[in-house]
């Protein structure tokens, strides 16, 4: 369906973008007639740096956060979930699938445009409870 093909979508543009190793003219149309006003928000959020990887130490888990203004984002990239209130709601309401942290995070981490950061596996409670803190 809708929601699918949107996915599908994104996931053929950012192999195409990795493969050229930057975003063309092409991708960036492509992208704004898919995403309209998410895309410019997911470009903004790449263009400031704000998409990072979490590596734990020594176990390798990974975990993706997008650092937004008021508070940071945990993603799952498997489960494609985001912990923001717009993925929550629209998901809800079957409106869309992807909110522009997933739109951000799909590009960011196909042409390597993140900052790594190494923690200690002691540290992943901690910062997981953090990071899955509701909106104050
Ligand atoms: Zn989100």
């Amino acid at each position: 369906m809708a929601e699918n093909s949107e996915n599908e979508m994104l996931n053929a543009i950012c192999r195409e973008a990795k493969a050229e190793g930057k975003l063309s003219g092409k991708n960036l149309t492509n992208l704004y007639e898919l995403f309209g006003q998410r895309f410019t928000k997911a470009l903004e959020t790449l263009k400031e740096n704000r998409v990072k990887k979490y590596l734990f130490k020594p176990s390798g888990r990974t975990v993706w956060i997008v650092v937004g203004l008021e508070r940071d984002y945990l993603i799952m990239c498997q489960a494609e979930f985001c912990t923001c209130d717009d993925f929550y709601f629209r998901v809800l309401d079957r409106k869309v699938h992807l909110c522009y942290h997933l739109i951000a995070q799909k590009i960011a981490r196909n042409l390597a445009w993140y900052e790594t950061f190494e923690e200690n596996d002691e540290l992943y409670e901690t910062l997981m409870n953090e990071w899955k803190k509701p909106t104050p």
